[in-house]
C-alpha cells in the first residue's frame, strides 16, 4: 500500500528513536513492528553509527537520518568501554539534529502527516527535552529490567559503593532482594558524567505519558508493581525484542559484528543439550589475563563449547590473537570460537545446553525464551542486577565469581552441565520458557498490553 493511502486509515504517526548499541536496537526494531503492526505510521530516527537499521528491510517505515553524528568521533570504541561517556557526548551531539529533524516533520513536511508522538529509548534522554519543547507527547522505552528501574531509583546513601567492598554480600535495607554486590556499577572515567545521565534518564522515564518496558509481567510482576508506585503514568510490559521469530537471520539492522553463519552447522554435528555457549555481549571488555583463564577453564572443562571472542573484547585487539598458545589446536575437536554468532539461533539450537553470560538484559531474556539455564558473570551497569535475578528469583542460573580463575570456570560448566543441581536448574528454565511462550502468544499478558497502549496512544 502506497504510504498516502495507507495514512488514511492510520492511527497515528509516531516517531522513534532508538539507542546505536547492540542490546537497544533490536527491542526499538521489533517494538516498531508491532506499533506498526497496529495501524501506527513509524519514522525511525537513526544515526550513521553502527548499529543502524537497514532501511530496505522495512519498506514499511519513514527512515530521518540526524546530521553531524559520525562514526569517528561517536563510535562507541573511541570510549574506552566507558558507556555513561558514551551517552552524555551521544546526548549531547542529537539534541540540535533531533529538534531540527521533528520540526521539519511537525510541520507535515512528509507524507506520513503531524506526529502523534515520541517513542524513544530511555538512555536517547535528549528527545525527551525535544518532544517537551516541541509540544509533543512522549513515550519511554525501557530496554533494561524493572528491578533494574528501581535499583538505580534508590536514594545515593543506599547506592553508596563502599559497601560493595566491605560488606558486599549485605541485603539492601530498602531492597532486600539485592545485595550490595548486586547494585550496578558503570566503568567510568567521571562521576559526575554518570550522575548526570542517570538522573536524565530517570527524569524522562518518570515524566514520559508512558512506559513501555522490554519485560514481562511474569518475569519480575513484583517489581511492576513497585515501579507503578514510583511512576505516574501507566506501564506496558511488553517485551518486543522476544516477539518475532527468533530463527530467522537477524539482518533487520547493520551490526557492528558480521555473524558466524559456520556455528550453526557446527552445532548440528554436536550432542543434543550438550554445549556451553559462551558470549559476554557486544559492550564489556576484559583483561587479557581474563581472557587466558576463560580458555583454559573452557579447555580444561572437557565440555564442548562454543564461544564469542569479538574484536575489541580486550582493548586494542581482536581478540583471537590473544588466545594462547596451543588453545585452538587442544580444543579443535570439541570447541568453536567465533568473532561473533546469530545469537538468538544459538540459544534455540537443540544442542546448547548452557549460556555463560554477562548477563546483559536481553542475553538474559533470550536466553529465558529458549529454556536454556546460565552460568552468570555479571561486569558492569544492570548486569549484577539481572544475575541476581536469573539464580536468586528466577532460579535458572548460577554465579561465578567476579574474580576469574581457570578452576572457578571448570567448576561452574561441571555444576551446570553435570550435577544434580544442574538437572533441577534445566527443569526451572523449561518451566519459565512456558510462562515465557503462554505471555507472548496470542492472548498472554504482552498482547494485552500492547492492545491497553494502543487505545492509550490513540487517545493522546
Ligand atoms: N549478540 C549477538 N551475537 C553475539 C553476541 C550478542 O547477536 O555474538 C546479541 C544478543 O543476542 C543480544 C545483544 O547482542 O541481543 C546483546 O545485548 P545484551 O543486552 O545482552 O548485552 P550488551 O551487549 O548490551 O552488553
Amino acid at each position: 500500500m502506497d504510504k498516502q493511502k495507507e495514512r488514511r486509515n492510520f492511527n497515528g504517526h509516531l516517531v522513534l528513536v532508538p539507542c546505536p548499541l547492540e542490546g537497544h536496537m533490536n527491542p526499538m526494531l521489533h517494538l516498531a513492528k508491532l506499533l506498526h503492526s497496529k495501524g501506527f505510521l513509524i519514522t525511525i530516527i537513526c544515526t550513521h553509527l553502527n548499529p543502524s537499521p537497514n532501511p530496505s528491510h522495512y519498506p514499511e517505515f519513514s527512515f530521518e537520518f540526524l546530521d553531524g553524528i559520525s562514526p569517528a568521533e561517536l563510535g562507541y570504541d573511541s570510549f574506552g568501554g566507558d558507556v555513561m561517556l558514551y551517552l552524555l557526548v551521544l546526548n549531547n551531539k542529537c539534541k540540535t539534529p533531533f529538534r531540527k529533524c521533528l520540526l521539519k516533520l511537525q510541520k507535515n513536511v512528509g507524507s506520513f502527516g503531524p506526529v502523534s508522538c515520541v517513542v524513544y529509548d530511555a538512555v536517547m534522554y535528549f528527545s525527551a527535552v525535544i518532544a517537551d519543547e516541541v509540544e509533543i507527547p512522549r513515550i519511554v522505552l525501557r530496554t533494561s529490567s524493572a528491578t533494574t528501574f528501581l535499583a538505580l531509583s534508590l536514594d545515593l546513601n543506599q547506592r553508596d559503593l563502599t559497601d560493595q567492598e566491605h560488606h558486599p554480600e549485605q541485603s539492601l535495607s530498602e531492597f532486600p532482594l539485592l545485595r550490595a554486590k548486586d547494585m550496578p556499577v558503570f566503568n567510568m572515567s567521571d562521576e559526575k558524567a554518570a550522575e548526570e545521565v542517570l538522573t536524565r534518564i530517570h527524569y524522562g522515564t518518570s515524566t514520559a505519558s508512558a512506559v513501555i518496558w522490554n519485560s514481562l509481567h511474569c518475569l519480575e510482576q513484583e517489581m511492576f508493581n513497585k515501579a507503578q508506585e514510583r511512576i505516574v503514568s501507566p506501564i506496558y510490559p511488553i517485551c518486543p525484542s522476544l516477539h518475532y521469530n527468533n530463527k530467522q537471520k537477524n539482518s533487520s539492522f547493520k551490526s557492528s559484528y558480521t555473524e558466524d553463519e559456520s556455528c550453526i552447522s557446527w552445532l548440528d554435528t554436536q550432542t543434543p543439550n550438550s554445549v556451553i555457549y559462551v558470549s559476554i555481549g557486544s559492550i564489556v571488555r576484559i583483561a587479557k589475563s581474563e581472557l587466558l583463564e576463560m580458555a583454559w577453564g573452557l579447555a580444561n572443562s572437557d565440555q564442548p563449547f562454543l564461544w564469542v571472542v569479538r574484536p575489541g573484547l580486550v582493548d586494542g585487539s581482536n581478540g583471537l590473537e590473544l588466545l594462547p598458545n596451543g588453545f585452538m589446536e587442544i580444543t579443535r575437536k570439541w570447541g568453536k570460537v567465533v568473532q561473533w554468532a546469530p545469537q538468538k539461533r544459538v540459544l534455540a539450537h537443540k544442542s546448547v545446553g548452557g549460556f555463560w553470560t554477562h548477563n546483559g538484559w536481553n542475553s538474559s531474556i533470550e536466553s529465558v525464551y529458549e529454556g536454556v539455564p546460565m552460568i552468570c558473570w555479571p561486569r558492569i551497569g544492570d548486569q549484577r542486577v539481572n544475575a541476581r535475578i536469573v539464580g536468586h528469583v528466577w532460579k535458572v542460573g548460577i554465579e561465578m565469581e567476579e574474580n576469574l580463575e581457570r578452576w572457578k570456570v571448570e567448576s561452574a560448566i561441571r555444576r551446570l552441565m553435570e550435577s544434580e543441581e544442574g538437572v533441577e536448574i534445566r527443569k526451572t528454565a523449561v518451566e519459565l520458557k512456558e510462562k515465557v511462550r503462554v505471555s507472548l502468544g496470542k492472548g498472554g499478558s504482552s498482547w494485552e498490553f500492547l492492545g491497553k497502549l494502543v487505545d492509550f496512544i490513540k487517545f493522546l
